[in-house]
């Protein structure tokens, strides 16, 4: 350990990137990449030449970019009104906050409420990795809560405990995934009372990455709750991962707090861009999407009929698949198997919290997927 690192960074482990180098060595070249619930299909050629042009025509890579986002932050909130069915002009450029990825903005959202020893945060597992990982690298504590095994609800009993019992400090910020990964499943009406009776000195952070799969949002809420705030991206439906670009919809007020937190050139000009041209193209990225959910539907009722197989409902573009408890081993071994028979064949998945988390591809990757997972199966049972 260097003598000059903060000690409690030792124990910590880094987010792994995927598909890590390692396994894209071990396995054949022809990859589907079903681990980091992308999408399958890339920009249209069209759009990534109109693109290319304004990286050449437009940009000047010798100034800074444009720092205060105004154009993006505009045109966000149109669409965020029109995806909400809020009528126009009622969410405006005051209440976005744009970030390197939504990543950026969790960080930022930590930085500003629980930072130099003023408060904790609480997840209930399994969801989301990042929240945990930010936090504990700020030094900020991280108090965990467990979901239903079958429904993967939050515990909220404990839930409540937890706020009630965590002291120095207390629990300042509630993180939820609606719908939540790697489960797949929308917050219910008893965790949205929940979360709606909660005292307006916890802020409560509503991350809805999968909003264009799942067509739920909470934005309709921000209004009359200053508590609330919403977390979206272009990593996901948009086809932008690479770019980096997430937003953070709010109260004027935390977006000003947000604002003042963030690095002063967070978003290159390309991201900017690239941003703005799917914004303005949304109606054509977007139409993959219904495609998608029928796809995810039919990959779901095709495992479900295989007996040692459970797939709960999923309201995004993955699945959430786990063994039977009559297959389940307390070492998860068949699991592991499983996972590595998949990657072996060259379908990259993420196997988390006693499941494998699926992302839904092009349908041949679903077909591919299929295929994969009832032959290993085969061949677990004759080992
Ligand atoms: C993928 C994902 C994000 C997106 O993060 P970016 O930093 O915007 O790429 C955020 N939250 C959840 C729950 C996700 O699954």
């Amino acid at each position: 350990m260097l003598p000059f690192i903060r000690s409690d960074l030792a124990q910590f482990t880094a987010y792994k990137p995927h598909p890590s180098s390692d396994t894209a060595a071990a396995v054949p070249v022809q990859l589907d990449r079903l681990d980091t619930n992308e999408s399958p299909y890339d920009l249209p050629p069209e759009l990534k030449e109109k693109l290319a042009w304004t990286y050449q025509q437009v940009i000047e890579t010798n100034r800074y970019p444009d720092g205060g986002h105004e154009t993006l932050k505009n045109a966000i909130a149109q669409y965020v009104n029109e995806s909400a069915s809020i009528s126009s002009s009622l969410l405006t450029a005051a209440n976005i906050s744009v970030g390197n990825g939504s990543d950026e903005l969790i960080r930022s959202l930590l930085i500003a409420t629980c930072l130099g020893g003023e408060g904790a945060i609480l997840v209930a597992h399994p969801t989301f990795s990042m929240y945990g990982i930010l936090a504990k690298t700020l030094g900020i504590p991280v108090v965990t809560v467990d979901r239903n095994k079958d429904n993967f609800e939050i515990d909220l009993t404990a839930a409540q405990s937890a706020l009630e019992q965590t002291q120095n400090p207390p629990i300042r910020v509630v993180f939820v995934v609606h719908p939540n990964s790697p489960t797949a499943n929308c917050l219910t009406a008893a965790e949205l009372t929940w979360l709606k009776n909660l005292s307006e000195q916890i802020l409560v952070v509503i991350d809805e990455a999968y909003f264009e799969f799942s067509q739920t949002t909470l934005v309709g809420e921000l209004a009359q709750r200053p508590n609330w705030v919403v977390l979206r991206t272009f990593s996901k439906a948009f086809r932008l991962a690479a770019l980096r670009v997430g937003y953070c919809v709010a109260h004027p007020e935390a977006i000003a707090i947000l604002e003042k937190v963030r690095l002063p050139y967070n978003l290159p000009s390309f991201s900017i861009a690239g941003a703005l041209a799917t914004l303005q193209n949304r109606q054509l990225l977007l139409s993959s999407i219904s495609q998608t959910l029928h796809e995810r539907d039919k990959l779901k009722a095709a495992l479900c009929q295989n007996p040692k197989l459970q797939v709960t409902e999923s309201a995004a573009n993955f699945i959430f698949l786990r063994l039977q408890p009559n297959v389940f081993d307390p070492q998860d071994t068949t699991l592991k198997n499983l996972h590595q028979q998949l990657r072996s064949s060259g379908t990259l998945v993420r196997e988390i919290s006693q499941g494998l988390r699926i992302t839904i591809g092009t349908s041949e990757e679903n077909a591919r997927t299929f295929k994969r997972i009832q032959a290993a199966l085969t061949n677990l049972d004759s080992q």
